[in-house]
This record gives structure tokens, C-alpha cells and sequence, in this order.
């Protein structure tokens, strides 16, 4: 059977170690054929990404602060000059301050909400408009979202606030994109337990939750949501964009 993303090159943007939905979707980039790039946030990240870069096979492990304009104008020209053109784009980045998550959110602090805001959902305006030039074939935006940008999670707060923005930003970019044939989308995953998940006070009860009460009566599985990236990134969803796509073992759908 023939790879799905086989010719393409991918940008995977939010690999911090294995346990990364990020690596999860490069792993499976990799398995479908594609020419792989990884960023790094900063030096303090530098071995531990290329490490893993060299696990996945990766072309090229570059820096990329996404909140700094000059690394990402950075990142574009490393990518003009080889491969010179990308394909598809994983957005996998989020980040609130740890007090924001766990005091009650009417206490939230102007500079926190900024900072989720800044890193968590204009960082997809960003990366979008760094690569969209190089998308000279069309391409596919893929960012990670979650349930709690449409219902209240305990503890979520400032972050559910920045993928209600996050989702809007899809459907902007969506919108003004789709001319170019570039796509994007997000994909809402259930909860899974990594780095930035940590950060969420109580997030082992979540996930006991979540397991009791979703259809499929278990947790997500990373690499669900990495074939699902796949798909996303491959033409098989050609006609889909501006959308969210859950895997989260349907829990999303749960009123009672
Ligand atoms: P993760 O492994 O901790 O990944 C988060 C990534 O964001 C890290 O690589 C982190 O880099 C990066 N990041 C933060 N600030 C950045 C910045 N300024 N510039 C560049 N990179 C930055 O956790 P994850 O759970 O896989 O999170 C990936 C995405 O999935 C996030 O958008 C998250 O909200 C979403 N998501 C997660 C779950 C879940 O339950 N885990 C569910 C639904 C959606 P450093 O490590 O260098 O800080």
C-alpha cells in the first residue's frame, strides 16, 4: 500500500520528549513517508529535541520560539533555503502560567491571560503566516485543541479561554487561506498525559473521568490522535478545513 504522506514535508512544531502528542503525530509523519522538521523552543530544549529528532529520522531540527517574531522570520528563511517548501504544518504549543490554571479564573491577571493568549492562540496567526509562502503546492495546518474551549473544565480556566480562541483562529485562517488551497484545521484531543497536561491540577481524576464516561469507556490513545493528523495532513481530507476534529473517545458528546 502506498504512504500517505509520501513527498511531503512536514513541519512539526511542540515536540518536548516522547510523551509529546507532537511526537506521536512525527512518529506516524514518518511512518506515512514524510520528510520531517522539528523546532525547539530555546537552548534549554536544544539536546533533548535533536535527540529525539534523530529517533524520528528528522531532516532538520531548527529553533523557534513562536513568540518571538525574529525566530520565526528566522525559521522561514532556514525553510526557504531548504527544503524550500513545506507541505503540511503541526501546531502542538501551548502554554498559561501555572497560577492561572489553578486559582479560580474570576482571579485571572491581565498578564496571564495575555501570555495564554500570545503563546496558545496567536502563535497559529503567526506560524500560519511564516509558512504559508511556502506552501506552493497548497498545504495543511493542523493545530491541538481541547474539549474546554467550549465547556468549563476544573482547572482549565485561562487555557479553555485560549482554544476558544485557537478555534476561531482556524476558521479565520481558514477563511483567508483556502484560496491558496491551504487547509486548516484543529484536532481536539482527549485527555493524555504529558508535560503541558502535568501542569493541570487534578488532571489524573480527569483522565479516571473521562475513562468512566466516554462512549468508548477508556482514554485516548496518542497515536489516535496522530493517525488522525495524518489524515488531516493527507489529501484524503482535501475537502475539509476550518473544522475541529474530535478523538477523544467521543466523550465530547456527553451531556449527562
Ligand atoms: P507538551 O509535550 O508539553 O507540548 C507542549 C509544547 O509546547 C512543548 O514542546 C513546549 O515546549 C511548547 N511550547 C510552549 N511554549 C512555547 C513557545 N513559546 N515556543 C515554542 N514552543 C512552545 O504537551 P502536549 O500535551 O503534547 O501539548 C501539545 C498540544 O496539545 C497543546 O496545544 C495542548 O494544549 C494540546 N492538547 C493536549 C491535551 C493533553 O491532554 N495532553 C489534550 C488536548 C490538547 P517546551 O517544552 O520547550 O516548553
Amino acid at each position: 500500500m502506498s504512504k500517505l504522506l509520501e513527498g511531503k514535508c512536514a513541519l512539526v512544531l511542540g515536540v518536548a520528549n516522547r510523551w509529546s502528542l507532537a511526537y506521536a503525530i512525527a512518529d506516524a509523519f514518518r511512518r506515512e513517508g514524510a520528510c520531517l522538521i522539528l523546532t525547539y523552543q530555546g537552548e534549554r530544549q536544544r539536546d533533548a529535541v535533536e535527540t529525539v529528532g534523530q529517533e524520528l529520522a528528522a531532516a532538520q531540527v531548527l529553533p523557534c520560539d513562536v513568540a518571538s517574531d525574529g525566530e520565526l522570520a528566522q525559521l522561514a528563511e532556514k525553510l526557504r533555503e531548504s527544503p524550500g517548501r513545506v507541505d503540511a504544518v503541526v501546531h502542538s504549543i501551548a502554554f498559561a502560567n501555572r497560577e492561572d490554571m489553578s486559582r479560580p479564573f474570576v482571579e485571572t491577571s491581565r498578564a496571564g491571560f495575555s501570555l495564554a493568549q500570545d503563546i496558545s492562540a496567536y502563535s497559529l496567526v503567526a506560524v500560519a503566516r511564516t509558512v504559508a509562502p511556502l506552501m506552493t503546492e497548497g498545504g495543511s495546518i493542523t493545530t491541538l485543541t481541547y474539549l474546554g474551549s467550549t465547556r468549563v473544565i476544573p482547572n482549565y480556566n485561562v487555557m479553555g479561554v485560549a482554544k476558544a480562541s485557537l478555534e476561531a483562529v482556524v476558521r479565520y485562517l481558514a477563511s483567508d487561506l483556502g484560496p491558496k488551497g491551504i487547509r486548516v484545521n484543529g484536532l481536539s484531543a482527549g485527555p493524555v498525559k504529558t508535560a503541558a497536561a502535568r501542569a493541570i491540577p487534578g488532571f489524573s481524576s480527569i483522565l479516571d473521568y473521562v475513562a468512566q464516561r466516554a462512549p468508548l469507556r477508556r482514554n485516548t490513545d496518542p497515536r489516535e490522535v496522530a493517525d488522525a493528523a495524518v489524515f488531516l495532513a493527507s489529501p484524503l481530507s482535501r475537502g475539509v478545513t476550518g473544522n475541529v476534529l474530535f478523538v477523544d473517545s467521543g466523550f465530547g458528546i456527553m451531556g449527562l
